[in-house]
């Protein structure tokens, strides 16, 4: 294992193989984590770039069987905040020293293109980077919000097992699903996608696959989180809670693509009180805090037990700040694109 995670390390390069090999090996996960450490800190530096995110809606005409707000959850609280709600959250943000918003929600067809349009121009005269994170739209729709000035574009390809995606996400295609990634990318988007880990019938092989779609497909982000089951949902009594098999795969997902923008997830966050700290240091450099306010919070309910439901985004914001500067990095005070510490550091 030791030759592998050195090899990783010099090359970025593995085959499917070898990543099952060390996703399957538990004594080399302390190793395995620290390479992938050093790989963070000499690609994209010690700084972890911040970004807003305001969840604003949870209606969704999509049915995925993971999710807590998924349309058939009819007990799920739905709400939407209205547009200039949303570019007051986006003020907010601006005014407590973010440089990006991520908008996401549940795919509701409330937000037309000429709405959403509108709200990125509104964003964008505040000199903030925007981040779109609503599903799967045509090309026509993905270009218009690249248009009104939508810079990245997070959608998670969740799993590339087709089969049990198709299973996981009934009325829904893993092909589609490819189509929007390569549309996002052709259109210029900083694109991003990512992964569950943990999903009831899900194989570690296929979790290698998934991380060389990431390389594959070139991203520019990569969000890895543990699957975490949802009470009113068909997964309810699913295992899942992978925490330590979904730090192993952000590791390898850092040593094989090194410059690329890692989040340390809400998720790991919920399952390890200290989770986001332990995913830095094993390879992430962004971190994502809520800036959604008041009862929202809680109503934005992907999976239970989720952080900070409770808190205001003030608190959020200084109580992620204190843990990042407790381990020696600093908070990025750019728009956090991929490659700029090479550049900068190049020259
Ligand atoms: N509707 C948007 C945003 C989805 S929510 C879209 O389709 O991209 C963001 C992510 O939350 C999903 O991509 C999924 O990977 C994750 N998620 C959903 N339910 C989850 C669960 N029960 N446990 C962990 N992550 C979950």
């Amino acid at each position: 294992m030791r030759l592998l995670i050195e090899k990783a390390e010099k090359t970025h390069s593995l085959g499917k193989d070898e990543i099952a090999a060390l996703l399957h090996d538990e004594d080399s996960t302390q190793a395995l984590l620290q390479a992938a450490d050093r790989t963070r800190a000499a690609f994209v530096g010690q700084d972890v770039h911040l970004r807003a995110l305001i969840e604003f809606s949870n209606y969704c005409r999509q049915n995925c069987c993971y999710c807590g707000i998924r349309r058939d959850n009819k007990q799920a609280d739905r709400y939407r905040l209205k547009p200039q709600e949303i570019i007051m959250h986006a003020a907010a943000a601006a005014k407590m020293g973010y440089r990006t918003v991520v908008m996401q929600s549940g795919e509701d067809v409330y937000f037309t293109v000429d709405r959403l349009t509108e709200i990125i121009r509104e964003i964008k005269k505040m000199d903030m980077a925007v981040t779109l994170s609503i599903g799967e739209k045509s090309y026509e729709e993905y270009q218009a919000y690249r248009n009104a000035g939508a810079d990245r574009y997070l959608l998670r390809i969740e799993t590339t097992d087709k089969e049990l995606y198709h299973r996981l996400d009934p009325g829904m295609s893993w092909d589609n699903r490819c189509r929007c990634l390569m549309d996002l990318k052709s259109l210029g988007y900083e694109l991003g996608s990512g992964s569950m880990v943990g999903l009831p019938g899900q194989s570690i092989e296929s979790i290698a696959d998934d991380i060389l779609f990431f390389k594959k497909i070139g991203v520019d982000m990569a969000g890895i989180g543990p699957f975490i089951p949802h009470a009113q949902t068909p997964l309810a009594d699913a295992e899942g809670r992978a925490f330590t098999l979904s730090l192993k795969t952000m590791a390898i997902t850092r040593l094989l693509m090194p410059d690329i923008n890692i989040p340390a997830t809400t998720a790991m966050e919920t399952l390890n009180p200290n989770g986001r700290i332990i995913a830095l240091n094993s390879g992430a450099n962004v971190v994502m805090p809520n800036v959604t306010q008041g009862e929202y919070r809680k109503m934005y309910e992907l999976y239970p037990g989720k952080i900070c439901v409770n808190d205001t985004p003030a608190r959020c914001r200084t109580c992620i700040g204190a843990k990042i500067l407790s381990i020696g990095r600093t908070i990025g005070s750019g728009k956090g694109f991929r490659g700029e510490f090479l550049k900068e550091n190049q020259q």
